[in-house]
C-alpha cells in the first residue's frame, strides 16, 4: 500500500503555493511599512511553556497539543500558537533590555490535534504580531491597524473590525459579580459547559454560541457596563485613535477573550463569506504572560490569523482573482543547433532575472508549442532550421497571436523590455 501523508494535513502544491507565497509577500511588506521585525521560535517548545502560557484549562492544552517524550526523556510539544513562544524568546535573549516596545511578527506551521474538517487542519499557518512592553492605546490601534491595512491591500471584501473591553482585574472582579447575580435565577438553563463557567469563568457564557445560553445572557451586564476610569479612558481613546486611522469598527460588548491574563482590548475582524460573517483574526491585550515565562512585568499585545482561513476568504470574495505568475517565454527549437542557441538564450535571460524556459524532453515542434500554450507562456520564441540561417528568433505573443522576427543580436535585450514593461 503506498505511504499517505497525515490526517489533517496538507500538501502545497505549485498552483496554489503561488498564492501563499503572495500572501506571504504581502504580509513581510506590510511589517516592514509598519516597523515590525520577524522572529523565528524552533517549532517544538517544552511542554511547560504551554501549560503556564496558554493556560492549563484551555482545550488547546487539554486535548489538542502534539506532547511526546524525546529520546532524553523530556516532555517536548509541536508548537499550538505562537504567542508563548514569542514572550519566552523576548525573556530568554533579554530583549527587555533593549529598545522598547519590541514590535515583532511570526509566521509558520501551528499544530494542533483537532477533528479534521473542512478548512480545518492539524497543521495549520499562523501569521501573528505581538508588541511587548508598551500599554497605550495608540499601540492597540495600531496593531488593528496593521491587520486592517493588510486585509485591505488583499483585496478582501466587506471587512468588520469589532472591538471591545474585557477590563482589568478591578472592574472584572465586579463584573463576575454582577454577571453571576444576573445569571443566577436560570442558572439550571445554561448548558453543561456553561454552568462549569457559571463559578470559573462567567465572562464566557456571553460568548457561548449555544441559543439557550445566548437567549439567558440576552441584557446581560458586560464588561462595558462595568470598566473602571482607566479602562473606560483606555478605550476610549482606542475608539478616537482608530476612527483617526480610518479603521471601520463595530464595539461589540459579546466579544470576550476568556483567559486570566487578557486585559482591555479585545479584537476580531470579520469579513463576509457567502452571506454570513466569520472571523479571520483575533487578538488583545494580556498582561503578566511575560511573567508567566520568568520575566519582568511587561504589557503586550498581539494578534493572530489563520493563513489557511484568510486564502480561503480571499478565494471565495474574489474566485477569478488568479494570482498565479505565467511562463513569460518560452524557447522553442527544432534541431540540435537550434537548440543550443536556445539553451544559450535562456541560460543568458535567467542570469538577468527574466522567467524564461526551454523543452527539457526533446519533444517535437508542434508539442514544444502546446506546451507554450498551456504553460500560458506569454511569448514563444521559436528557432527552426531556417530561423538558424538567417540568425533570426520568431518572436510569438501567444496573448495577441501576433508573431515578430527579431535578429539574435537584438533578441536579449528586445525580450528584456519587454518584461519590465510588464511588471
Ligand atoms: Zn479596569
Ligand atoms: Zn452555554
Amino acid at each position: 500500500m503506498s505511504i499517505q501523508r497525515p490526517k489533517g494535513t496538507q500538501d502545497l502544491l505549485p498552483g496554489v503555493i503561488e498564492k501563499w507565497q503572495d500572501l506571504e509577500q504581502h504580509i513581510r511588506t506590510i511589517c516592514r511599512e509598519y516597523g515590525y521585525e520577524e522572529i523565528r521560535t524552533p517549532i517544538f517548545e517544552a511542554t511547560e511553556l504551554f501549560q503556564r502560557g496558554v493556560g492549563e484549562t484551555t482545550d488547546i492544552v487539554n486535548k489538542e497539543m502534539y506532547t511526546f517524550l524525546d529520546k532524553g526523556d523530556r516532555s517536548v510539544t509541536l508548537r499550538p500558537e505562537g504567542t508563548a513562544s514569542v514572550c519566552r524568546a523576548y525573556v530568554e535573549n533579554k530583549l527587555y533590555g533593549g529598545q522598547l516596545p519590541v514590535k515583532l511578527f511570526y509566521m509558520g506551521p501551528m499544530f494542533r490535534y483537532e477533528r479534521p474538517q473542512a478548512g480545518r487542519f492539524r497543521q495549520f499557518h499562523q501569521f501573528g504580531v505581538e508588541v511587548l512592553g508598551a500599554d497605550k492605546p495608540i499601540v492597540d490601534a495600531e496593531v488593528i491597524t496593521l491587520v486592517w491595512d493588510l486585509y485591505t491591500r488583499l483585496g478582501l471584501k466587506g471587512l468588520e473590525v469589532h472591538v471591545n473591553s474585557v477590563g482589568c482585574p478591578t472592574c472584572r472582579a465586579v463584573h463576575r459579580t454582577k454577571l453571576q447575580e444576573f445569571l443566577a435565577p436560570r442558572r439550571e438553563q445554561l448548558c453543561k459547559d456553561c454552568q462549569d463557567r457559571f463559578e470559573r469563568n462567567p465572562m464566557r457564557i456571553l460568548d457561548c454560541k449555544n441559543p439557550t445560553c445566548q437567549e439567558i445572557t440576552q441584557g446581560a451586564p458586560t464588561t462595558l457596563d462595568t470598566l473602571c476610569p482607566d479602562c473606560l479612558e483606555h478605550f476610549q481613546e482606542l475608539k478616537e485613535l482608530l476612527t483617526a486611522a480610518g479603521v471601520s469598527f463595530k464595539v461589540d460588548p459579546r466579544l470576550v477573550r476568556g483567559l486570566d491574563y487578557y486585559r482591555k482590548t479585545a479584537f476580531e475582524v470579520l469579513v463576509e463569506n457567502i452571506g454570513a460573517q466569520s472571523a479571520i483574526c483575533g487578538g488583545g491585550r494580556y498582561d503578566g504572560l511575560v511573567e508567566q515565562v520568568g520575566g519582568p512585568q511587561t504589557p503586550g499585545i498581539g494578534f493572530a490569523m489563520g493563513m489557511e482561513r484568510v486564502l480561503a476568504a480571499l478565494q471565495a470574495s474574489n474566485p477569478l482573482n488568479n494570482l498565479t505568475k505565467k511562463e513569460f517565454v518560452r524557447f522553442v527549437a527544432l534541431g540540435e543547433e537550434a537548440q543550443k542557441k536556445c539553451f544559450t538564450f535562456v541560460s543568458q535571460l535567467r542570469r538577468k532575472g527574466i522567467p524564461a524556459s526551454i523543452d527539457l524532453l526533446g519533444r517535437s515542434l508542434k508539442a514544444q508549442l502546446k506546451t507554450a500554450d498551456k504553460a500560458q507562456a506569454r511569448y514563444a520564441a521559436i528557432i527552426g532550421e531556417d530561423e538558424m540561417n538567417r540568425q533570426v528568433v520568431i518572436l510569438r505573443d501567444l496573448t495577441l497571436g501576433e508573431q515578430t522576427e527579431l535578429p539574435f543580436a537584438e533578441t536579449e535585450e528586445e525580450l528584456i523590455q519587454k518584461y519590465r514593461e510588464e511588471q
